[in-house]
């Protein structure tokens, strides 16, 4: 189901916080980070019929490619390839992403209305700061954001729509479970999700980024030919496969130990 008005591409969902919570909400610092780590993740989810979210921490304006606006229609694009219930940017300055008390006050504020069950934020090492620091911001704003006595209200409403809602009343939440998306860094994962079936969907969730990935003058350079992004990205997927023992699948990390009920149905053969 789709909420958003073009008037406010960046905005893209009027839900209050009286809509259902979100099974899965993926935070990331760029719009894009999403669909190259976990895309095919939450496409499983939805297809399973979990409600699923993306919270974009910046709007893309420092790109060498387009501009924030030509970024919030393919983020739009993208989400509906992805099935996404729920997607929103901040307003946190792209390249500048930090973990201030205003920011994790931003984040906390999102986490309370959506409510999730399950977060998924970037691992906390890599190469790019926003990257990085979006990991801990994440996990910092989800502690925050149970703590009964906080007032989340001084955080900007990220979106006009959401004015409305009394953030003040929004009782606290933290997610039950926070896995940490490992693709952008070499670190071995706790687990991969199969997205055999998925991977096409997904690379063309990532090439609704027209402006960013379509072949082109600008950035020439700096950017590879759609091919080899295409060849990059299956070489990925293919190899956390490997680990999985299927075709293509996503890598992941969890703080806790896996919890067994059965030893019979332990997955991911051994020998
Ligand atoms: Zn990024």
């Amino acid at each position: 189901m789709w909420f958003w008005n073009k008037e406010a591409l960046t905005n893209m969902s009027a839900l209050s916080s009286s809509a259902a919570p979100l099974d899965v909400l993926a935070i990331a610092a760029h719009r894009d980070d999403v669909e190259q780590t976990c895309g095919g993740t939450l496409l499983r989810m939805a297809q399973r019929g979990r409600r699923t979210g993306i919270l974009d921490l910046t709007q893309g304006e420092m790109g060498t490619r387009g501009t924030a606006e030509d970024r919030a229609q393919e983020a739009a694009e993208a989400a509906k390839i992805l099935r996404v219930s729920w997607r929103q940017a901040l307003d946190i300055p792209d390249g500048r992403v930090e973990n201030t008390w205003e920011n994790r006050l931003k984040v906390a504020r999102v986490i309370r209305e959506q409510r999730p069950r399950v977060l998924i934020l970037p691992y906390w090492e890599g190469r790019h700061p926003d990257h990085y620091t979006a990991s801990t911001l994440g996990y910092e704003a989800c502690f925050l954001a149970g703590l009964a006595k906080l007032d989340v209200s001084v955080a900007r409403a990220p979106s006009p729509a959401s004015q409305d809602a009394d953030a003040a009343s929004l009782p606290p939440h933290r997610p039950f479970k926070i896995i940490y998306a490992t693709l952008y860094y070499d670190v071995r994962p706790t687990f991969v999700v199969d997205i055999t079936e998925l991977f096409e969907t997904r690379f063309q969730a990532l090439m609704a980024y027209k402006s960013q990935y379509s072949d082109q003058e600008a950035g020439k350079d700096l950017f590879p030919a759609q091919a080899e992004i295409r060849a990059r990205i299956e070489a990925m997927a293919r190899f956390y496969g490997l680990l999985g023992g299927v075709t293509y699948a996503e890598p992941f990390l969890q703080k806790e130990v896996g919890l067994v009920e059965d030893l019979t149905l332990i997955p991911v053969k051994s020998i």
